[in-house]
């Protein structure tokens, strides 16, 4: 079968490799029908982390079951699902304590479509046949209503920007939020949707990315051209996406006294400089880590069954998957390749 692969910094194409088959009684075998690109994926193509070796892209699907294991309970043949895409087993401690990106069974950074970040290749989405282990845990079915291009980024970047914002507004409920995007371009997208589904008073969104602001200021939050020199404002939850030590900066600068500023960024490459002081004189909380896939899916699915949270709206270019190799590289805010 054909698997998008990259096999060196900027080149990318499809690879023969061998189908995968049913490994393991709770296995699954699924399509994928739409991926997306992920925000990490330009970086990883790029080479920004060492390519060791050619390795399968994609890693955000939504897909239909082809087979599954002996094991495998509540899913069935055709079943359209969302692939969480990070590799969680469901019932270790750190599953079941809701920490399923850093589940006991698996190293740290085991995630499809990633080789060069933890040196192990699951395999990529991007293909005509994934295997899924822990398949109870980590399919999380969906309804054949849904369009498969809204669910493309669900598994990663929808999530990810959902639990940026959605743990803090349900403590301050209704607060104002600031989004600061110095790099990133989906993730704070879905995390301005989710703060606006969930009834965030006002949405900021600073950037110094036109086309992402465009985006931001279609869904509804306040576009705000910066280059991160001075921060205007103070917002009681701020969410920093990106990569550079002046969006971090502003970030934590533009967040109230004892607020909150939650970090999504995965800052690649060393070292990067926090204003310990400051955060300790004003008692603002700074949080960073991955999203959870396994353990938010099942909180993030209902939202969008029910059309509160519109992914689709986020979505700035669809191709066709026999166009994968070309698109893959090129720009574009949330780039999603769908099979006929
Ligand atoms: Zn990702
Ligand atoms: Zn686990």
């Amino acid at each position: 079968m054909k698997q998008l692969t990259c096999t060196g910094p900027g080149t990318v194409e499809w690879r023969d490799v061998p189908e995968p088959r049913l490994a393991e009684d709770g296995d699954a075998l699924v399509r994928p029908l739409a991926v997306a690109r992920c925000d990490i994926d330009l970086p990883l193509t790029s080479g920004a982390f060492p390519i060791r070796e050619p390795f399968a892209l994609g890693h955000e699907c939504g897909a239909e079951v082809v087979a599954i294991g002996d094991r495998v309970h509540g899913l069935e043949i055709g079943q359209r699902v969302v692939v969480a895409f990070q590799l969680s087993c469901g019932t270790c401690r750190s599953c079941v304590a809701g920490h399923s990106a850093n589940c006991d069974q698996y190293p740290v950074l085991s995630d499809f479509g990633m080789q060069p970040l933890s040196g192990i290749e699951y395999g990529g989405m991007l293909a005509d046949l994934v295997r899924v282990p822990h398949a109870q845990a980590m399919l999380a079915p969906v309804s054949a209503k849904l369009d498969s291009v809204a669910l493309g980024s669900v598994s990663d970047n929808v999530l990810d920007g959902y639990r940026a914002v959605a743990p803090h507004l349900a403590v301050l409920p209704g607060s104002e939020v600031l989004i600061v995007t110095h790099g990133l371009k989906s993730v704070p997208l879905y995390a301005a949707l989710a703060a606006i589904a969930l009834g965030a008073e006002r949405v900021d969104f600073a950037s110094n990315d036109d086309d992402v602001l465009a985006v931001a200021e279609r869904l509804g939050a306040r576009p705000i051209r910066t280059e991160f020199e001075k921060a205007e404002r103070r917002y009681p939850i701020v969410v920093d996406a990106g990569l550079t030590s002046a969006g971090l900066k502003y970030a934590i600068r533009s967040t109230t006294p004892e607020g909150i500023c939650q970090s999504v960024s995965f800052y690649p490459g060393g070292e990067m400089p926090l204003p310990l002081g400051r955060l300790y004189t004003l008692g603002i909380r700074f949080s960073i880590g991955r999203a959870h896939a396994v353990s938010l899916l099942p909180e993030v699915m209902p939202l969008i069954e029910a059309g509160r949270l519109r992914p689709q709206d986020v979505t700035t270019r669809v191709v066709d998957w026999d166009d994968a190799p070309r698109a893959f590289l090129e720009p574009a805010v949330k780039l999603i390749i769908r099979r006929d």
